[in-house]
């Protein structure tokens, strides 16, 4: 396999920059532009060492480094590594990163580290996976998931499913092909309990999903109401309060820009806010982060309305965008007379809160009543989680498929039969944690990662 390299930390001005070079021939590309002061070279270098010295391109010095020698198989991507440690700044670990290129290194894809790392067996696809949700971890709780995932809570827990289910299949199939053999055929009750087991395991993961994606990725959430209900207000408040952020984030791995807001241990993604301002169309002047709801994407919808005025037409419309969504009523202003028929609001939200975001009152209420609504409380981040779709639908496809091998079961079909259903089973729990993915999925996934990683 090639020797790649690539800039491994942000493409900004910093103390330090890492130029990460890795392959059979990682240590003889980076002696050619690295020179120790004390004249060793890196190939005689072991593991976990690390010297002095200088970069050279060209000939000449580029800057002052520490390089640090890995030995396959100890290092992340399991091949022989060096990390050269040079002065953070664009200009320099570019200049080191052509320097490999020019000397025998290519250029890394995107999570091509990490990719090696995987087909090299250092993890398997979740923790894989999980590397891409550690870098853009956006809270406490989502770095602790990822982290989680990464230490192989998931993979362990999968693998254990796995093999209950190729157990079962191994002793079902023994007792078809050895009819003359004394094995002991499995009752349909033994068979009934490992199927049971294993699709209530798998239950337990499909069940936390919706509450796992809302701590790793965030909430899309759409703040509405009629002109002057105080959502530019609440919005503000929200940013202001405790250690919550109000940014915009060119996402690093995705290349997303949007503005984030953290409330308590969740991510809130909510719109430019576009729609505020006055326009004759009635939607856009009620103040709807439009493309989210129109799209459906909002899976959060903060329905704000003023407690000092009575209910009017608009407020009706407030009401018709808000069904059979996630929707939280946000009763503001409670700090001046009140107007409004709060009956009615309660009548038809599950959820309601007062607040006055002026004063700022009612922050602790609002977080509450968003993690209840998105089932975030008490979430268990070190319990095995599921940390994307593609992990999601295999789970989901083996799920189906043990409940088709139950049914076959009692509709009394063949042993052979039965055992169709869980080998569907076990493929897509080893496809989702890569010991059966394919070249296109591996692929697929690591091309979402950043370069350097
Ligand atoms: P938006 O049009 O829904 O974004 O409303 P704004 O956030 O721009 O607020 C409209 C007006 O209501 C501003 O003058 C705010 O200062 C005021 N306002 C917002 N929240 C409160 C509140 O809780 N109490 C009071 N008294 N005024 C508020």
């Amino acid at each position: 396999m090639s020797t790649i390299a690539a800039i491994s930390t942000g493409q900004a001005a910093g103390g330090i920059g890492i130029v990460r070079i890795s392959g059979e021939n990682a240590l003889f590309v980076a002696d050619r532009i690295f020179k120790s002061v004390s004249g060793i070279e890196l190939n005689k270098l072991s593991g976990y060492r690390a010297t002095f010295g200088k970069v050279y391109f060209d000939n000449k010095p580029i800057d002052e480094a520490v390089a640090l020698v890995f030995r396959a198989p100890k290092s992340y991507t399991g091949e022989d590594t060096v990390e050269i440690s040079c002065h953070g700044g664009l200009l320099v670990t570019k200049q080191v990163l052509r320097a490999a290129l020019q000397n025998g290194a290519v250029p890394a894809e995107p999570g091509e580290f990490t990719k090696r790392a995987f087909l090299n067996g250092k993890m398997d696809l979740t923790q894989a996976e999980s590397v891409m949700n550690i870098i853009s971890a956006k809270s406490e709780q989502a770095k602790a998931a990822a982290l989680n995932t990464l230490d192989g809570a998931l993979f362990k827990k999968i693998s254990e499913i796995s093999l209950s289910l190729k157990r079962l299949a191994a002793q079902m199939a023994a007792w078809i092909d050895y009819p003359d053999e004394e094995i002991e055929d499995l009752t349909d009750e033994n068979i009934t309990n490992v199927l049971k087991s294993a699709k209530n395991e798998l239950n337990i993961l499909l069940s936390r999903f919706d509450a796992g994606q809302v701590i790793i990725e965030g909430v899309e959430t759409a703040i509405i109401g009629r002109p002057n209900v105080g959502k530019s207000t609440l919005m503000n408040m929200m940013a202001g309060y405790e250690k919550s952020i109000v940014t915009s984030v060119a996402g690093t791995t995705r290349d997303i820009v949007e503005e984030t807001v953290t409330l308590g241990n969740i991510v809130l993604r909510l719109a430019d806010t576009a729609g505020l301002h006055e326009t004759d169309d009635t939607v856009e002047r009620i103040g709807v982060d439009r493309t989210k709801l129109k799209t459906g994407r909002a899976s959060l919808i903060l329905a704000v309305f003023d407690s000092s005025k009575e209910l009017n037409e608009e407020d009706e419309e407030i009401f018709k965008l808000c069904e059979g969504k996630n929707a939280i009523a946000v009763i503001n202003k409670t700090d001046l007379k009140t107007k409004i028929n709060a009956e009615k609001i309660n009548d038809l939200y599950k959820n309601v809160v007062y607040i006055s975001a002026k004063e700022q009152n009612g922050m602790t209420e609002l977080e509450k009543a968003i993690e209840k609504t998105l089932g975030t409380e008490n979430f268990d981040t070190t319990a095995a989680v599921l940390m994307n779709e593609r992990q999601y639908t295999c789970c989901q496809t083996a799920f189906n498929s043990l409940d088709e091998a139950l049914d076959a079961l009692n509709s009394g079909m063949t042993r052979d039969a039965i055992n169709v259903n869980i080998d569907v089973a076990v493929e897509n729990l080893d496809i989702l944690t890569g010991e059966k993915a394919t070249e296109s999925v591996v692929n697929e996934i690591f091309s979402q990662f950043c370069v350097g990683k």
